[in-house]
């Protein structure tokens, strides 16, 4: 089997707290092959986003990645880089295009020249053979009338091809892995299904690897080829796309599954999981999503469940799964 483009081992990343240092993201270990889409998904704070800007050596001070983390993107040490090597993974390796186009983008430049300033800063063009790249990237990336658009301010732009211009930049230098923060949040039906089309046909034609971070099942059946679930700093389960939607094992996993509302059940009310996320620094014991899961039993509250293979691609954590545990 070839190396992954990206392998992270071990991520754990803490911020100070009034008592010591708060864990936000706790040993998470994943993998990414080239061309695949990997969908990391959870609710709002469970560590994903943090965990995607650990690997752009991106996560906002004051907070720390642990010492024993390891991550590698083909095959180099992230972690041991220089700060003008990292600076050229960022970009040239690995784009990011983050959740709100509107707030990205710089509301006094033109989108055109905002997506060569991007370019300028890791290849050596012209300026005129930069203005025509950036002209096919609009093109690839379905933005009409791309010499046109090329002069145009974001405000003048619809939200979806903001996101597309989003998505321009994060291609520019033909990174091998692409990270999406919730890409489509803050989109309408129409065109947030426009984009995830553009996300798959991207990576499909240009062989770029996605990770892309999700609360929503609804984008993950769309474009997923595999997924991790989080849920209060760690991941829970993984599995193909196809193991993890039609057989979850994992009450948090299937608990998000039958929060999405579905056609058939119009009228009836929709399956919540009971109560929150808990806040980072107040993680329970044993397993963290022992208040909330309506299987507990008596090991759950005082026992950390261990990872349990459950086939070649599928594993979560808990203890129904693992025959070692006595009810
Ligand atoms: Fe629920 Fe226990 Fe499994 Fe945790 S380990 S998910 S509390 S059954």
């Amino acid at each position: 089997m070839s190396a992954p483009l990206l392998a992270v081992e071990n991520l754990s990343i803490s911020f100070p707290g009034e008592a010591g240092p708060v864990r936000v993201v706790d040993r998470v270990s994943l993998s990414i092959a080239r061309g695949e889409t990997l969908a990391l998904v959870g609710e709002s704070g469970s560590g994903k986003s943090m965990t995607a800007l650990a690997m752009m050596r991106l996560v906002p001070k004051p907070g720390r990645i642990q010492p024993g983390a390891h991550i590698a993107f083909e095959g180099r040490d992230l972690l041991s880089l220089s700060v003008p090597d990292m600076r050229a993974v960022r970009g040239a390796g690995i784009g990011m295009i983050f959740q709100e186009p509107m707030t990205s983008l710089n509301p006094v430049t033109t989108v055109g020249d905002q997506v060569l300033e991007a370019i300028e800063l890791h290849a050596k063009l012209s300026r005129a053979q930069a203005r025509s790249h950036v002209i096919e990237l609009f093109g690839l990336v379905g933005i009409p009338d791309a010499k046109h658009r090329f002069g145009a301010y974001p405000h003048q732009l619809s939200g979806g091809l903001k996101q597309r211009v989003m998505i321009a930049m994060a291609m520019a230098m033909r990174p091998r892995l692409l990270i999406a923060d919730e890409p489509t949040t803050a989109l309408d039906a129409t065109i947030r299904a426009q984009i995830l089309e553009l996300l798959r046909d991207l990576s499909a034609k240009t062989e770029t690897a996605v990770l892309l971070i999700t609360h929503d099942f609804g984008v993950v059946n769309e474009v997923a080829d595999r997924v991790a679930v989080m849920y209060a700093g760690e991941i829970v389960e993984e599995g193909s796309r196809g193991e993890l939607l039609g057989h979850p094992r994992h009450p948090y996993t299937q608990g998000l599954l039958r929060s999405i509302p579905k056609a058939e059940a119009r009228g009836h009310r929709l399956e919540e999981i009971k109560g929150s996320v808990p806040r980072p620094g107040h993680w329970p014991t044993g397993c963290r999503f022992h208040p909330r899961c309506p299987h507990a039993f008596a090991p759950c509250p005082g026992t950390e469940p261990q990872r349990t293979t459950v086939s070649a691609t599928q594993a979560a954590c808990c203890h129904l799964l693992d025959r070692s545990v006595e009810p």
